[in-house]
């Protein structure tokens, strides 16, 4: 039979494993099952030419027992609402996970970014912004980018927002440019947190980060900075790609060169001296670290068997089904699962609502030093509680947070 492949439903069911060793009051699992709001909204939007389309999006807010959701935007052609609910869900177990007062929400418009000009963009940007205005808020739901969204689009959004409610609220949302309120950091705060779990997974596992071999799938915001900064751990970043496919270099790829390369042609593809792969065989290249960094469910039950990296690093999310992820732990590769590696986003996303609530801000080293720590005692309660429970990464980071959002949830009486 084919392998399920509905986010949701992967999400339900790695929520079930882990109330079930839990031994979960199942009132709380019943709950933590599904969002608690989900809305699903359709806007117009003039395009260019003068003719008005209609678009489809999604803002799912999965639990706010730990404080206000949290969680980006995307905006894909394949979004869907299961996608959605998932990622809301992850979000959710993300907070708790790395211990940040947040709970889960996400968003999502069904849209061809690349189709689009950037006045389309703005204005659909802002339509989707009319359309969910009264359910976020810097008190009740803080959304920020994801895959195809950037810091000019939560410009757009911030100020959409502003005008609807009169008065500027610069905390509403996150990953906003600099002189907006946004913080420094904050652009490679995913890959700098995820390659802080990495560091830390070398250490368990005795694996020296110098000349440690990675390769990354996903050459974007999350994808292109993962291989950078580890190249300057020390690190030899051997194969990338993204959508349009890949490229190796056994010797070691000079990332910032390969990023210049993608700006000026679109694709990392064609980078002289490379030789090019396919993004499937990039996953199953001999390796010490791979980096899955595009979209979900890449690593599966067919492809599982053939991954021979000693590390998975998931910067994105949701991209190991769950039986991909019994095969990895019964082949002994160390998974470091979504929510804990790609913390960092949402980390740092929370340093800028901070600062933007006590209107003072803080310089980068002091961002990075806050990250390193959050991210570090994040990791090493996690591997704790691998080792307590004898469950792999992602059970014991699901083990970690839902005893502490049905802790929250006891707390505040709901159940
Ligand atoms: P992005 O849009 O900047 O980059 C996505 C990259 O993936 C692009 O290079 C694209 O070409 C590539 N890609 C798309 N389809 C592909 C395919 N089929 N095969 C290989 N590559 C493909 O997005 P991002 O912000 O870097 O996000 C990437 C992942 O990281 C997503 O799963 C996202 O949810 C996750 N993530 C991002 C952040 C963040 O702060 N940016 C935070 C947490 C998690």
């Amino acid at each position: 039979m084919a392998e399920e492949l509905n986010p949701f439903k992967i999400a339900q069911e790695q929520l079930d494993m882990a109330a079930k060793l839990l031994k979960l009051d199942p009132a709380v699992h019943s709950v933590l099952r599904e969002p608690k709001r989900v809305l699903e909204v359709t806007f117009p939007v003039r395009m260019d030419n003068g003719q008005v389309k209609t678009f489809k999006g999604f803002r799912v807010q999965y639990n706010d027992a730990r404080g206000p959701c949290k969680g980006g935007i995307r905006f894909h052609p394949q979004e869907t609402l299961d996608t959605v609910k998932a990622l809301a869900a992850w979000m959710t177990w993300k907070t708790a996970c790395v211990g940040i007062p947040l709970g889960g929400g996400k968003g999502g418009v069904i849209c061809n970014p690349k189709e689009m000009s950037r006045a389309e963009l703005e204005r659909l940007s802002r339509g989707y912004i009319d359309a969910i205005g009264m359910i976020i808020g810097p008190e009740l739901d803080i959304p920020a980018p994801d895959v195809y969204t950037d810091p000019q689009i939560m410009a757009w959004m911030m100020d959409e927002f502003a005008k609807i409610r009169g008065h500027n609220a610069p905390g509403v949302i996150t990953g906003k440019p600099i002189p907006l309120g946004g913080s420094q950091g904050r652009g490679d705060a995913t890959a700098r947190g995820a390659v802080y779990t990495i560091r830390e997974a070398t250490k368990k596992l005795n694996i020296p980060l110098k000349d440690a071999t990675v390769a990354v799938q996903g050459y974007g915001n999350a994808g292109s900075y993962a291989a950078i900064l580890l190249k300057e751990m020390g690190a030899r970043v051997i194969a990338v790609s993204d959508s349009k496919g890949g490229i190796l270099y056994e010797k070691g790829l000079d990332p910032q060169a390969v990023l210049q390369h993608k700006h000026k042609t679109g694709s990392v593809v064609g980078y002289a001296g490379a030789k090019e792969i396919t993004n499937e065989s990039l996953l199953e290249e001999q390796c010490d670290i791979l980096c899955p960094a595009a979209l979900e469910n890449v690593v599966t039950g067919k492809n599982a068997p053939r991954v021979r990296a000693k590390i998975v690093a998931e910067v994105a999310n949701g991209p190991t089904t769950p039986e991909a992820d019994e095969i990895l732990f019964k082949n002994k590769v160390f998974d470091i699962p979504d929510f804990l590696c790609n913390a960092g986003g949402v980390t740092v996303s929370y340093f800028e609502w901070v600062q933007n609530t006590y209107g003072l801000y803080w310089p980068v080293e002091e961002i990075h030093d806050r990250l390193d720590k959050i991210m570090t005692k994040a990791f090493n309660d996690v591997y704790d509680m691998h080792l307590k429970h004898n469950v792999n990464m992602r059970m014991a980071a699901y083990i970690l947070a839902v005893q502490r959002v049905a802790e929250a949830m006891k707390l505040r009486g709901w159940v």
